[in-house]
């Protein structure tokens, strides 16, 4: 990921949904932006803290060279952690740093149709991949929001069917896991995309789709975007772990 740390200023903010904030960042760190292709291209926001800055990551929703803006879709989650309670209350003006853009995943065009699911903290890559995707694209998308009032409207061809899973009282990214393991497998090669809540997305859609579906690491690209009951630097820990209990597993499954 690009290290170059560029200043962005907050040009102005939509609530999208009940839950879903957006902010357009612009200003003079835009021109070092580098975009680097990939649809879950993302920044890694940084926040003073009182012992130094807080860095959280973020997906680029979008790009927009004309205005020379990026925009930002913040789950507000409550009152808990930093970049949810700065989004709601961000304003024209106000500045943040940023790192990058990283990123890894792109809709691979040799792919027979693409499987992309996720919870409302993957819904700006998921919306990014499908306007990215040629119009005769088949594919099935899950995404998990809390309730009806957070469905967002966005682009994605006819024949990628569009399914919202209302996580209701259920825990994070149980009922997506249930409706992905539910759905009808289609015929040919398939380009995965699962990203959400990590227990659910580490410890029941990655095997289900490496193990039980046979889908290889070029394939799919699986990780979890945040941990329920961890910070993010409690859930760096625990991805660091994980990765370590890992090693020697076959296919990293
Ligand atoms: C590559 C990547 C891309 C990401 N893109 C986005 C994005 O575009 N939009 C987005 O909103 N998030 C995105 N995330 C997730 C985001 O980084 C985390 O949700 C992050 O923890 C939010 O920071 P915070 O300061 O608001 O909360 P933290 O201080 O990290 O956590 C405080 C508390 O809130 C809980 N929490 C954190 N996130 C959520 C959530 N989404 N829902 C419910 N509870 C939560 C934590 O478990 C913890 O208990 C992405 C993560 C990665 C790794």
């Amino acid at each position: 990921m690009a290290r170059v740390r560029t200043t962005f200023v907050v040009q102005n903010t939509i609530r999208l949904s009940e839950h879903l904030i957006r902010v357009h960042l612009g200003g003079p760190g835009f021109a070092a932006f580098q975009p680097n292709g990939f649809t879950d291209a993302y920044v890694k926001l940084a926040f003073p803290g009182a012992d130094g800055d807080i860095m959280r990551t973020y997906t680029v929703r979008s790009i927009d060279p004309a205005a020379q803006e990026i925009a930002i879709d913040f789950v507000y989650h409550g009152d808990e952690g930093v970049a949810g309670p700065w989004a709601v209350a961000a304003e024209p003006g106000d500045t943040i740093d940023l790192l990058g853009p990283g990123g890894a995943y792109a809709p691979r065009a040799d792919a027979d149709w693409h499987l992309l699911a996720g919870d409302d903290s993957a819904l700006p890559a998921i919306a990014a991949a499908c306007a990215a995707l040629p119009g005769d694209a088949v594919g099935r998308v899950f995404v998990e929001v809390s309730a009806p009032a957070d469905e967002l409207a966005f682009v994605h061809p006819e024949g990628v069917e569009l399914t919202w899973i209302h996580r209701g009282d259920a825990d994070p990214g149980e009922r997506l896991a249930a409706a992905v393991r539910a759905e009808p497998w289609l015929d040919g090669q398939p380009h995965v995309f699962i990203h959400g809540e990590a227990q659910a997305v580490m410890d029941d859609l990655r095997p289900y789709i490496r193990k039980e579906r046979g889908i290889t690491a070029e394939w799919a690209s699986i990780s979890g975007y945040w941990r329920r009951g961890r910070t993010e630097e409690g859930f760096r820990r625990w991805k660091s772990e994980l990765a370590e209990s890992e090693k020697g597993t076959p296919a990293g499954v």
